[in-house]
């Protein structure tokens, strides 16, 4: 037997029992004729004691040589320590040891396992099995277990099926690069790592699961932005004889089941916005709620005066900074130059100082009299002691540049607070997006998704107004799921990949198998589907997804603990049909 406790479970009510411990040696203090050991595993460190007059000669000078992150097996009596620590659950006992087994010994490793570590990111991803052991990694795979139990849990309850769907199959649109791989068995041809489940859900659907869900990995080979993964996992669902009603209130469902569960929270109905009121209030399809400072729209109180900046722009549009009048004159300058970083993009921004005692201060008084910028101030809902912003030009660039300053003021006035949790469901997105550079739409969530009804006509006509049934549930500025109520009807799904680009041929060589399902008694169905690792990251209090993940890959995508992506050799490539010269 390797131990009778584990190293976090010993209290008082153990003094004077005899235990075996395996574990890790964290820490030794050796004071000469007094040795502490901190014996450390997943639960917990124990303290362990060995001294002059309790211990044999040998054991302690065994003791003594004993070097960081050896594994070992005591045997020893549970005492009561002299000077407790309160800081740890087991801090009122220490183990006086009577046996030590050397289980395995350790190298010096590359950076100490402490919470606040030497090792830099790099190294520590390396050597990530020993950036496990430490307890801000520890802890954080932990709190995603009980996430997805939660998640589990929930969903079952509510007589959700849990459902695996194929890795190797062929592309699903979601938007990015599928990863391949090459089929020994079939020359020439590839499978594709699923970008998402999406068609196999239908296709559960349409065999009746009625509610599927599923906890799954995904894989998108897209440019890596930061803190994004190559593979990572969706909680992904699906139901059938369902409208967006039900789709929401499901899903809204489990979310407060999360944060009540993780958080303590109980929380209100969600509140819902039109992806259009999103834009036109936050310049954003996910914004962050947890503080005000709403865009307000100043074209019909700013243009026609002199200012030809404003007239000649599409949108003039400002936000209130709380407490922002006080800035001093560099203060606004930096602002100025972060907004015209070439990351934000803007051109320059107008400022209005809304003083205490009533009067404006502001950056175009040439062209503007007090009258105006109080104009200004109440379409802005700024107050006395407020800074507006303006920015100008045309609408959706505008609308980005103000959404980036608005986010980096509200985190640089600490109005992002991570354990505020503020929910919010957009809904009423568009069907399609149009590529600015090829001047073709394509499907804005994906191409299974169906127009709200009654729009299909105008598909013709404004194919960019379309309303699509698709909604996106927002946590704290971050899209955590989105999901749509899908097209069932196959001559629907047929127009639809047609306005989409498709020839006939290739939607029946892509999605056949689907319309060709679509036949036998497709149920109207919809569904959705979580990010996972972002859901734990936010829930956990923190934005980086890769530290909530065991293994995660670099910015380059790469895996430098195992060295993947790596080369194969030749006769594999032979074998794969991928050289055919050898
Ligand atoms: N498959 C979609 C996605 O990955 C989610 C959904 O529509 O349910 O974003």
């Amino acid at each position: 037997m390797y131990r009778s406790n584990t190293c976090g479970d010993l209290r008082a009510s153990h003094i004077n029992k005899e235990v075996v411990l395996s574990g890790w040696v964290h820490k030794v203090r050796d004071k000469g004729f007094v040795i502490w050991i901190d014996l450390r595993d997943r639960y917990g460190i124990t303290q362990l004691v060995l001294d002059q007059d309790r211990t044999a000669m040998a054991l302690l000078e065994q003791a003594k040589e004993l070097g960081r992150e050896t594994v070992i097996q005591v045997k020893g009596k549970v005492i009561e320590r002299t000077s407790k620590n309160p800081n740890i659950p087991t801090g009122d006992i220490e183990v006086l040891v009577t046996e030590l087994q050397i289980l395995n010994e350790s190298i010096l490793p590359p950076f100490t396992i402490e919470d606040d570590t030497d090792g830099g990111e790099d190294i520590r991803m390396k050597y990530r099995y020993l950036d496990i052991r430490r307890n801000p990694v520890k802890n954080n795979l932990m709190f995603r277990h009980k996430v997805t139990m939660e998640v589990r849990k929930y969903l079952s309850d509510q007589e959700f099926i849990e459902v695996e769907t194929p890795y190797l199959i062929k592309s699903t649109p979601e938007g990015a690069r599928d990863f391949v791989v090459p089929s020994r068995m079939n020359e020439g041809q590839f499978y594709a790592l699923p970008q998402s489940p999406q068609t196999f859900k239908q296709l559960l659907m349409v065999g009746g699961m009625d509610k599927y869900f599923q906890i799954v990995k995904c894989f998108r080979d897209e440019d890596l932005r930061a803190d994004r993964q190559p593979e990572f996992t969706q909680i992904d669902c699906e139901m059938a004889f369902v409208e967006q009603e039900d789709i929401l209130n499901a899903f809204e469902g489990l979310t407060k089941h999360l944060l009540k569960e993780i958080h303590g929270i109980d929380s209100q109905d969600f509140p819902r916005i039109t992806y259009d009121d999103a834009m036109r209030l936050y310049g954003n399809d996910k914004p962050d709620i947890r503080f005000g400072m709403e865009f307000g729209e100043l074209n019909a109180v700013a243009q026609h005066k002199d200012f030809n900046v404003f007239n000649s722009a599409e949108l003039v549009v400002g936000i209130s900074v709380p407490g922002g009048a006080s800035y001093t004159r560099k203060e606004i300058d930096r602002l100025i130059d972060w907004v015209r970083r070439p990351q934000v993009g803007a051109k320059g921004m107008v400022y209005v100082k809304c003083n205490e005692d009533g009067t404006y201060k502001s950056s175009v008084d040439k062209f503007y009299g007090q009258e105006d910028l109080a104009k200004w101030a109440e379409v802005t809902k700024a107050k006395a002691g407020d800074l507006i912003c303006v920015l100008s030009g045309n609408t959706n660039e505008t609308r980005a540049q103000l959404s980036a300053l608005r986010m980096e003021l509200a985190e640089r006035l600490d109005l992002r607070k991570p354990d505020d949790f503020a929910p919010l469901w957009v809904v009423d997105f568009p069907l399609l997006e149009l590529d600015e550079e090829t001047g073709t739409y394509h499907a804005m969530h994906h191409p299974f998704t169906s127009p709200k009804p009654g729009q299909m006509e105008l598909l013709e006509t404004s194919p960019g107004e379309v309303k699509a049934n698709a909604y996106d549930l927002v946590l704290n500025g971050n899209e955590i799921g989105g999901g749509s109520i899908r097209i069932h009807d196959k001559d629907i799904q047929a127009t639809m990949f047609k306005h989409l680009g498709f020839t006939p041929e290739e939607a029946k060589a892509q999605f056949g198998f689907l319309m060709d399902a679509f036949q036998y008694g497709a149920p109207p169905h919809g569904g959705i589907a979580f990010g996972l690792d972002r859901l734990v990251s936010i829930l956990g209090g923190q934005e980086t997804i890769r530290d909530f993940i065991a293994f995660p890959k670099n910015n380059s995508g790469r895996d430098v603990m195992i060295d993947a992506p790596a080369p194969i050799d030749d006769e594999q490539l032979k074998e794969l049909h991928l050289r055919l010269d050898i």
